[in-house]
């Protein structure tokens, strides 16, 4: 049994223009012990999933239209919300996106760990002593390869760099233990050096604490440097599914090669990158038939007309592209 299960996922947003379908039939699943990649641009849906599957978009303007989720087999959307924080924390957990936004500027990193042990506590019905959390704190904040962990803890978030923000972050996470851990860009505007420094700790929590990943990225290089799986989003759809080995090696979806095409591949006399045609889609506007057919250099009659399903490739993969079917 998989430790996330996500069917057919609608979820749509009222706005001053008309509802927005944001999420559209989404299916996902996690395994244990795997790292799972959501890719895409910005707007296709990929954050909006993991807010979803956690519970914790503001409702309204979000409403889910359908579908279901299930966490070790039990349904996350029939929840009463007074249950959710059993199922948050210790069991599916979430690093948000630029850290510096997602920390509290007017506490210092010490107390804002010690409300994530507030919840483990709670969660868990144990009391720790003060020595106890420190002692904890300086262990996570050691094995997320922070120096002078004493020092960090004392500090505000605007008194660290940017890698050692995102690292509070997760040490905030994963202090609590979830199984499941969704990581929403942790490498989005850090330099080379810290971006592969987060990728080891992401690999170093997955093997050595046993956490299952969801990483949410716009970038395809990162997420196949660390993924097993990776499912590519656009316009709140899923339009394939693969082996990250072959999502980067052999993509089949058109969206997919477009990602592709625009990662740098070396810098000494090479060709210009490639810019994808057509602009990331308008939910609020979007196109009949296949959604990424305005942008699609195959695009043909049916594409304009029918929007294709998803479907098995050869390779246990899946994909929604009217080219295979
Ligand atoms: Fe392109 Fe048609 Fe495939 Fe859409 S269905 S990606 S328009 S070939």
């Amino acid at each position: 049994m998989s430790l996330l299960e996500v069917r057919d996922l609608s979820v749509d947003f009222a706005t001053m223009e008309g509802r927005v379908h944001v999420l559209n039939g989404v299916s996902f699943d996690v395994k244990k012990g795997e790292i799972v990649g959501i890719v895409g641009e910005s707007g296709s849906g990929k954050t909006t999933l993991g807010l979803a599957i956690l519970r914790l978009l503001d409702i309204p303007p979000a409403q889910y239209l359908g579908g279901s989720v299930h966490f070790e087999g039990n349904d996350v959307l029939s929840q009463e919300p007074s249950n959710l924080w059993h199922l948050r924390g210790t069991g599916m957990n979430m690093v948000f996106q630029e850290s510096l936004i997602s920390l509290n500027p007017v506490y210092r990193v010490e107390s804002q760990i010690n409300e994530s042990i507030n919840a483990l506590c709670t969660s868990r019905k144990v009391e720790l002593s003060k020595e106890e959390r420190g002692e904890r704190m300086l262990k996570i904040l050691q094995e997320l390869c922070l120096d002078q962990p004493q020092q960090v803890l004392k500090k505000y978030p605007h008194e660290l760099s940017g890698g050692m923000r995102q690292r509070v972050s997760i040490a905030m996470s994963i202090i609590q233990t979830p199984k499941l851990l969704f990581l929403d860009e942790p490498t989005t505007g850090l330099d080379s050096y810290v971006q592969n420094r987060i990728l080891e700790i992401i690999r170093k929590l997955n093997k050595e604490f046993g956490i299952s990943m969801v990483l949410i990225t716009h970038d395809l290089t990162v997420a196949s440097q660390i993924c097993d799986r990776i499912y590519v989003m656009y316009a709140g759809r899923v339009v394939e599914v693969g082996l990250s080995k072959q999502i980067l090696e052999r993509p089949f979806h058109p969206y997919s090669e477009t990602l592709l095409a625009a990662l740098p591949k070396g810098f000494e006399n090479g060709p210009p990158l490639p810019i994808p045609q057509g602009e990331p889609p308008d939910l609020k506007n979007l196109p009949e038939g296949c959604k990424f057919n305005p942008r699609c250099v195959y695009a043909m009659d049916v594409c304009k007309t029918r929007e294709p399903k998803l479907i098995p490739t050869s390779d246990s993969g899946q994909i929604s592209c009217w080219k295979y079917s």
